[in-house]
């Protein structure tokens, strides 16, 4: 087990770094908005993996991608059609539209393309799943020529190699491609007499997929508070984790993709507004840290 300090308030500061003084409010913490992490066990990601902290000045060294000065500047998600359809798979395009508020301002689309991939599968413990590297290839093959990253996603479990159980998603992010599995975000698939709660599973959806593009613009995971961009070993552990980044993660988004940060929480708030019944705790968060940094 790695004995994981999470770092006080004057690391945390320093990780930030300077800030110009118009935006000083905006990645201030305020009270009561970003926790730091606590409630560490041995099952937790920090206590199992050495994470090394990013901070912002790391960040700036890092070779990170500007988005926007590329040609290459859209988000694309595809949601990889199986011979086992699943009627729980939640709504792409609902997705779609909270990643564009998420990443505003980069151009999020779906792919459409209904191609049938070729994957090697296997059943494991009572379930399908595809192999990882299979889809990967096939996704490089049908990256569009506009794409920053291709992010397939699908409603089957996947493997990455034979000797592993199971694996929530991976990149390569050199070759701008990914995948991602919502099977283990369905109640259903730890005990079929389960009933499925959809919006759950959108909710589990949008954070997992917000989370992904993140490291694809090469932000590595938090240590520095309960944040969007904490690793995560469990189901359990994933929904403990906030929707929001942390004031350290939000700079290197927006060095990366460039921003206003308070069109940025706009945008957001709409998105919260429109799927209230969901996302009623992120609207009174983004609401109330509106409030805070237009003061
Ligand atoms: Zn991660
Ligand atoms: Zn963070």
């Amino acid at each position: 087990m790695i004995n994981f300090t999470p770092p006080n308030r004057t690391k945390r500061r320093k990780a930030l770094g300077s800030v110009p003084t118009t935006k000083q409010k905006i990645y201030e913490e305020g009270d009561n908005f970003f926790h730091p992490i606590t409630a560490l066990d041995e099952s937790s990601w920090l206590t199992n993996h050495k994470t090394g902290e990013q901070s912002v000045e790391l960040y700036s060294r890092c070779n990170f991608n500007p988005i926007q000065k590329q040609k290459r500047n859209k988000i694309y998600l595809w949601m990889i059609q199986s011979r086992v359809q699943n009627t729980n798979a939640p709504d792409l395009n609902i997705i779609v539209e909270y990643l564009t508020a998420f990443y505003y301002p980069t151009t999020v689309k779906t792919l459409e393309c209904d191609k049938e991939l070729k994957v090697t599968s296997r059943m494991h413990q009572g379930h399908r799943q595809l192999l990882v590297p299979d889809i990967l290839d096939a996704l490089q093959k049908i990256i569009p020529q506009d794409a920053y990253c291709l992010i397939g996603v699908t409603m089957v479990d996947l493997y990455p190699r034979d000797e592993w159980n199971f694996v929530f998603g991976t990149a390569r992010l050199k070759d701008r491609v990914g995948v991602f599995s919502f099977a283990r975000y369905q109640a259903s698939f730890y005990d079929e007499h389960e009933k499925e709660d959809p919006n759950m599973l959108l909710y589990r959806s949008c954070r997992v997929c917000s989370h992904e593009i993140g490291h694809t613009f090469s932000i590595t995971h938090c240590v520095y508070y309960n944040c969007l961009m904490n690793g995560s070993n469990s189901l359990e552990e994933s929904d403990q984790r906030c929707c929001q980044l942390c004031p350290v993660c939000l700079k290197k988004l927006q060095m990366c993709i460039g921003f206003d940060e308070i069109e940025r929480y706009e945008h957001l708030l709409e998105f919260y507004s429109k799927y209230e019944n969901i996302f009623a705790k992120e609207k009174a968060w983004v609401q109330r840290r509106l409030a805070f940094v237009k003061q």
